[in-house]
This record gives structure tokens, C-alpha cells and sequence, in this order.
């Protein structure tokens, strides 16, 4: 027992039975990928780039964006990077991409809805991220942010092919894209469920109001529900679904994704520890059971009693 408890303190993640989850960082720029670099996690499965840019006043050239790219990418030898275009707009604005005022930002033209109006902004950061790729060891991939329909991922995975990158994945983020996440899938490579935005669209509860946290809560028996329609197509398809959102650094949670059929969790990397150690105490078909205790719950609260109790007895 003291010999499963360390293992499963270090290395890559998985379950007691061996069930492989990668544990991966979700990141800022390049301190964030300094310091998650050093820790032990298997890679990045979100670097957040509009973070790079809040302060820009002029849009970053291919050269300045390859630099910085680089240096994001080398601290993670051959690990796994996953690049997320500009979120732009919403939540994040940047100067030099701003359409003006909308009636709803969060409703409005943001993520790779401003990449289809602005298709130079996305083919500039594709380019640059396929430069710093060949320079570095990481296993480079991209993903969208707000993709909502089948027809915008299949748009997205193109211009990412042409620009040499052999891996082009999607945030399923948008409740529409989670209930077809088969057809969107059909022209990707993966999908990474965002769960704060998935939760702020499925409540239409907005995520800058403190005073919505309780109907924001991850824990929403409907947001789960949400999420585990995504995973069924994640299934039918044989494509790995991550979940980047703050979801997945809560060790609870955790076990029940992976229950859902989640293949990855990123988070914030002081989290990665005690996310690798929940798994390391429960096999996968504990994880499932987990799962279907907190799909069955009525509330938030009940969902995480029922699961807190179930995995309290698991170990
Ligand atoms: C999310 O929406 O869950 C997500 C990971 O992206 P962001 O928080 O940057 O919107
Ligand atoms: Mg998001």
C-alpha cells in the first residue's frame, strides 16, 4: 500500500488500475512556462496566448509572436504543447483586435469568431507557431477557443494543415458544440472541454459576476451532463476530450471526469500534485461509479456530498 501511495505521487498520471490521464498545465506565457516546466506534469494543455498580448497596443508580428513562442515551447523538451489561438474579446480584450462595443460581449464576436472576420490575426499566430514548432523538441498542437458548430472546426483544422501543423483540436465550450461533438470532432484531432465557459453558457450565468458562483459551480448536474454527452462523441470517434476549465484541478471532479471518458486534465500547475494522487487511489471503474453517483444527484452540492462520500470509501 506505502508502494502505491508513492507511485502514484510521481510520474504521469493514471488510475490504481493503470488507466492513463495525462496531468498537464495550463499556462500564460512564458514565466508560467518556466516554472511549469521544471514540475513533474506531462506537458501543457493550455497556453492561454491572449495573455501574451492584453498590453499590445498594434497586433505582434510573426517575428515577435515565433520568439516568445519558442521560448514557451522549450522548456517542455518533448512534452506535449497545446496552443490556443487568441481568445480575444469578452472576458479578454485586446486592443488591437477590438470591434467595438457589443450589446453581449460574451455573446458577441470573440474567440475564433473574430479569427473568420480577421483571418490575417489567426494566419499571422499559425504561422508563427509552426515556425517556433521547428525549432523546438515539443509536440506542438493548436486548438480554437468558442467553437460552436461543425462547420467552423472543419474551418479552423484547414488553415492549421496548410500551415504545416500536423494537430488541430477545439475547445468544446459552447453547450451546441458539447451535443454534437461527434460531427464536430469528425475534422479534428481532439477536443478540450472549457468548463467556465461551458458552465456560464449552459446556466446563462455570467462568469464576471461573483454573486452567480453557485449556479457557475462545475458540480451542475446539468453541466455534467453536458460534458458527458461530449465525452459519448468523444467515444464514437475514437478522439481524445481533455478538459482544460478550473474543473479539473478540483481532485474530486477530477475522478469524475475521467469516469465521464475525459482522456487529459489541465489545470493550474500547483494542482497537478494532488489531482495525481486522487487518481492514484481509484481504478477507473470506481472513477464510472463516481461519475454516475454525481450525474444522479438533483444538486451541486448533493453531486459533490454523494461523490466526496463514495470516494472516501473507495480508499
Ligand atoms: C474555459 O472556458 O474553461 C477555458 C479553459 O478557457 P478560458 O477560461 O480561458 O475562457
Ligand atoms: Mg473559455
Amino acid at each position: 500500500r506505502r508502494t502505491a501511495a508513492l507511485a502514484s505521487s510521481v510520474g504521469p498520471g493514471r488510475t490504481s488500475d493503470d488507466h492513463p490521464v495525462a496531468l498537464l498545465a495550463n499556462i500564460g506565457g512564458v514565466e508560467d512556462a518556466v516554472a511549469a516546466g521544471a514540475q513533474d506534469l506531462e506537458g501543457v494543455g493550455l497556453f492561454r496566448t491572449e495573455f501574451v498580448f492584453l498590453s499590445a497596443t498594434s497586433a505582434p508580428t510573426v517575428e515577435e509572436q515565433t520568439s516568445i513562442y519558442r521560448a514557451v515551447f522549450e522548456p517542455f523538451g518533448g512534452r506535449k504543447v497545446v496552443v490556443r489561438t487568441l481568445d480575444a474579446g469578452a472576458d479578454k480584450p485586446l486592443s488591437f483586435a477590438d470591434l467595438g462595443p457589443e450589446e453581449n460581449p460574451a455573446l458577441g464576436r470573440r474567440g475564433l469568431r473574430l479569427s473568420a472576420l480577421h483571418p490575417d490575426l489567426l494566419d499571422t499566430q499559425l504561422a508563427a507557431v509552426a515556425a517556433a514548432a521547428q525549432v523546438t523538441r515539443a509536440d506542438v498542437q493548436v486548438m480554437a477557443p468558442m467553437v460552436a458548430t461543425a462547420e467552423e472546426a472543419a474551418w479552423f483544422a484547414r488553415r492549421v494543415r496548410e500551415h504545416g501543423l500536423p494537430k488541430a483540436g477545439v475547445m468544446i465550450e459552447v453547450p451546441a458544440a458539447a451535443l454534437r461533438s461527434r460531427q464536430v470532432l469528425a475534422d479534428v484531432d481532439f477536443a478540450s472541454l472549457g468548463t467556465n465557459d461551458l458552465a456560464q453558457y449552459t446556466m446563462a450565468a455570467d462568469r464576471m459576476q461573483g454573486d452567480l458562483a453557485d449556479l457557475l459551480d462545475p458540480w451542475q448536474p446539468a453541466v455534467l451532463d453536458i460534458i458527458a454527452a461530449a465525452c459519448e462523441g468523444g467515444q464514437d470517434t475514437g478522439k481524445p476530450i481533455g478538459v482544460c476549465g478550473e474543473a479539473g484541478g478540483d481532485p474530486l471532479l477530477a475522478l469524475v471526469l475521467v469516469g465521464l471518458g475525459v482522456a487529459s486534465l489541465s489545470m493550474a500547475p500547483s494542482k497537478v500534485p494532488v489531482v495525481r494522487y486522487a487518481l492514484g487511489r481509484h481504478t477507473l471503474a470506481q472513477c464510472r461509479h463516481l461519475a454516475a453517483l454525481a450525474r444522479q444527484a438533483r444538486t451541486a452540492a448533493d453531486a459533490r456530498a454523494a461523490v466526496r462520500h463514495a470516494a472516501d470509501q473507495d480508499v
